[in-house]
């Protein structure tokens, strides 16, 4: 005899990366009984149906939600108001709902509104994502071995809480709990503000004019590649993470320009110790990210073709 699924049906509203990975690595581990999803266009609908991902795609956010012990918001950020106000009347007692969203204090000021008393809200994040975006960009492995944070309000049901915490260790992940305004300051640090660097190196590099365009693309593996790759990240996710977190990103850019500053007049007056004695911080970070296996030691990130001795890149 089987294990009873953690959730006997879950409802994905919005499947595009995030949901559809979820969604393999559900059926991977067998923690739901049933997937349905909600997506707005027909074509997302029947891309979700054909990939095997769902056994039922709705129109209406609602009809996906009755009935489900655990419901997911898995849109861009600026859909969850509109979408919890849809479902809230159409939720079963006792559910669960969380969200995938990059930002959580917008999720308590959005969403919570909406809900009836009798089900829990814990907003979540997972960590781990690509530049790729649709259902056929999911993959079942996507969270593994990734942080997933949840940020339960403090008087949060601890049963759900460890419900919740249980789902997204079975999909691979690490679970971490912290409050919604810490995880929008640290996200703002370590992903908000490093991609806002990136859409505006790749948006000066394109307007230079003393620069050709054809020379941007043909010597970008001296470091302009790696942020062209990040850069290529969704529009309307990203557009949403800067409305709804913007207290702490303005913070730590403000940290960042003023240090930014400090460079410039090092770079300025020659002061080669205080750029190497930075340099030499840095690496020894880079060193930690990869001892904390969150990314690869290999060369060019792993990114390199079989060399002549037939071995695959790491
Ligand atoms: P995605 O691949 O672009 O998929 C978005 C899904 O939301 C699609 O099903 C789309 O439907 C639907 N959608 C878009 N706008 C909508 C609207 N206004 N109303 C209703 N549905 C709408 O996005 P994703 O990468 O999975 O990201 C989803 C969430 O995960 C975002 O909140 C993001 O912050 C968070 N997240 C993303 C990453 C990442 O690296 N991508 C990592 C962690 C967390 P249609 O296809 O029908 O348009």
């Amino acid at each position: 005899m089987t294990d009873a699924p953690l959730f006997q049906r879950v409802a994905l509203l919005g499947i595009g990366l995030i949901g559809a990975s979820m969604a393999l690595a559900m059926r991977r581990a067998g923690l739901a009984g049933e997937i349905v999803c909600a997506a707005r266009s027909v074509e997302t609908r029947a891309a979700a149906l054909s990939l095997g991902l769902v056994s039922a795609a709705y129109e209406d956010p609602a009809e996906a939600a009755r009935d489900a012990d655990l419901i997911v918001l898995a849109t861009p950020l600026g859909a969850f108001g509109p979408l919890a106000r849809a479902i809230g009347p159409a939720l079963k007692a006792g559910a669960i709902v969380t969200d995938v969203g990059s930002v959580k204090d917008i999720v308590f000021r959005d969403v919570a509104p909406a809900l009836p008393l009798n089900v829990h809200l814990i907003p979540g994040h997972p960590v781990a994502g690509t530049e790729h975006s649709g259902p056929a960009a999911g993959f079942a492995e996507l969270f593994d071995g990734r942080w997933c944070i949840l940020t339960p309000a403090p008087d949060a049901d601890e049963a759900a809480v460890a419900r919740l915490s249980a789902f997204w260790t079975g999909l691979g992940a690490k679970v971490e709990l912290m409050s919604a305004e810490h995880h929008d300051l640290v996200l703002a640090i370590t992903s908000h503000v490093p991609h806002l660097i990136a859409y505006n190196i790749v948006g000066t590099a394109s307007d230079l004019e003393t620069v050709t365009r054809s020379e941007v693309i043909k010597y970008s593996a001296g470091g302009f590649r790696d942020f062209t790759r990040i850069a290529a990240s969704d529009p309307t996710m990203w557009r949403d993470v800067f409305l709804t977190n913007k207290t702490a990103v303005l913070e730590m850019l403000g940290r960042f320009v003023e240090d930014l500053t400090a460079l410039q007049r090092a770079i300025r007056w020659g002061d080669g110790d205080a750029l190497f004695e930075l340099f030499t911080r840095t690496r020894a970070i880079r060193r930690s990210i990869i001892d904390a296996g969150q990314d690869s030691a290999a060369p060019d990130f792993g990114r390199r073709p079989p060399g002549p001795g037939g071995e695959p890149p790491a």
